[in-house]
């Protein structure tokens, strides 16, 4: 779809077209603001990530009405999910819950376009290929635009009230911003990943596989059409070692203490794509507003993968965000943080921890069910939110925020 870039003011310039910056352009557009969305990457492209969509994620995304799209688009409904401390196995049912019944995984280049699709149906533009270079700002210091540049094309000036950062762990925006971390952590896993396709139905319908030893992980997730995401997690140290004869050797030798019963069905499958690699990255929060931006997803917010909720997170602070924008009050931003912040700091220590590879298998246990806890609570939190956050203006956005 060719889209053009309007030459009057936008009242969002949203930098990054995946989870949380399609989401938060879908949110804004829905309730009417004019909103333009860029992302350097080409359109329907898969990015880093083993995709695994906590219960809060997809509680949003069936509220956003989206969820039977993305089973018609083959996403695997998962059912079941199995933890496997050193062999011992503690199966779990998925339960239906605040309307939510399966647990999905689909790969990035399926959830991502539907976000973006989405967004674009309520009016928001959405420009791939195309690079957020550096932010304008008004005379009073406040952000009020950015350049931007298309694929083979001339730099433009866009102008807009606000401008959110959906980035990335390498945010141009907070860069450029200067946002300071407010908390940085310690540990940091490393993953090795790929995606098989064709494996016998067993695999898939045995649900989401978790492994877990004192020094590493491993796991089987279902995300489409008899296709499955398979990695292994180690401490960041010991990933050179797993890696001394390359990736797809370093995966191989990973997934061996860990006897999965997938392992010859795999041995005998089909790739999608090459073996991918993480080096592993601290949690963190940034400050994630100021005078005319915010910062939305991993741009504002990282925790550690292996617990394998930053969509989720993304999902969640996209909706927060949306939420704060239309409040049209500048304290609202500051509260969003706070929210993010008061929602997941839990959540983060907790990854922190699991990343570390120190827990004996009785702590990494109790780690996990905190966890569920803690995501319990975010989607009773979540199905208690107004399903419209707002559906009018009653003021023109530069006037009530200050711009
Ligand atoms: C190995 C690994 C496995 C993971 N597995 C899971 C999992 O199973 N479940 C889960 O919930 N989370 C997982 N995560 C985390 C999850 O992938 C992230 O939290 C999620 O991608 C964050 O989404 P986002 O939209 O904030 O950022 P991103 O997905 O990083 O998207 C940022 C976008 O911004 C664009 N961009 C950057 N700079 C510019 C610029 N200057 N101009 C224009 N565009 C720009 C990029 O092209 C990119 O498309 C995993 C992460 C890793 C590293």
């Amino acid at each position: 779809m060719t889209q053009n870039i309007d030459q009057n003011a936008y009242d969002v310039l949203i930098c990054g077209a995946r989870a949380a910056g399609a989401a938060t352009a879908l949110l804004l557009a829905k309730a009417g603001l004019r909103v333009l969305v860029v992302d350097r990457s080409a359109p329907g492209s898969d990015t880093v990530s083993t995709n695994a969509l906590m219960r809060p994620a997809v509680l949003q995304l069936h509220r956003w009405g989206l969820l039977e799209e993305l089973e018609s688009r083959g996403a695997t409904r998962i059912e079941r999910t199995t933890f496997h401390y050193e062999g011992t196995r503690v199966p779990i049912q998925i339960t239906r819950q605040f309307g939510v019944d399966a647990l999905y995984a689909p790969r990035r280049n399926v959830l991502d376009p539907l976000l973006c699709e989405a967004a674009r149906t309520h009016g928001a533009t959405v420009l791939h290929r195309t690079s957020l270079l550096t932010l304008q700002t008004n005379a009073r210091g406040r952000v009020a635009g950015a350049l931007i540049k298309q694929a083979g094309g001339r730099s433009t000036t866009v102008r807009a009230h606000m401008v959110v950062g959906a980035d990335g762990i390498r945010s141009r925006v907070a860069k450029l911003v200067r946002a300071p971390f407010t908390r940085l952590l310690n540990n940091q896993s490393a993953v090795i990943y790929a995606n098989f396709t064709a494996v016998p139905a067993s695999v898939t319908t045995a649900g989401t596989q978790w492994y877990f030893s004192r020094h590493a992980g491993a796991g089987v997730i279902p995300t489409q059409h008899g296709q499955v995401c398979v990695f292994v997690g180690c401490r960041k140290q010991e990933l050179p070692g797993l890696l001394r004869d390359g990736l797809e050797a370093g995966f191989w030798r990973g997934l061996i203490p860990f006897s999965l019963d997938a392992l010859p069905a795999l041995r005998a499958a089909a790739r999608t794509a090459s073996f991918r690699g993480f080096g592993g990255h601290p949690g963190y929060f940034r400050q994630c507003t100021g005078p005319g931006w915010a910062l939305v997803g991993d741009a504002g917010y990282f925790r550690d993968p292996i617990t394998a909720h930053g969509l989720s997170d993304a999902l969640r602070d996209a909706e927060l965000l949306s939420r704060a924008i239309l409040a049209q009050r500048e304290t609202a931003l500051a509260d969003y943080e706070a929210e993010r912040d008061a929602i997941s700091y839990r959540m983060l220590q907790l990854s922190d921890e699991i990343a570390s590879y120190r827990s004996d298998m009785d702590r990494l246990g109790e780690l996990h069910r905190e966890l569920s806890r803690q995501m319990h609570r975010e989607a009773e939190l979540i199905a208690g939110w107004d399903t419209s956050p707002a559906s009018c203006r009653p003021t023109p956005l530069s006037t009530a925020m200050g711009a």
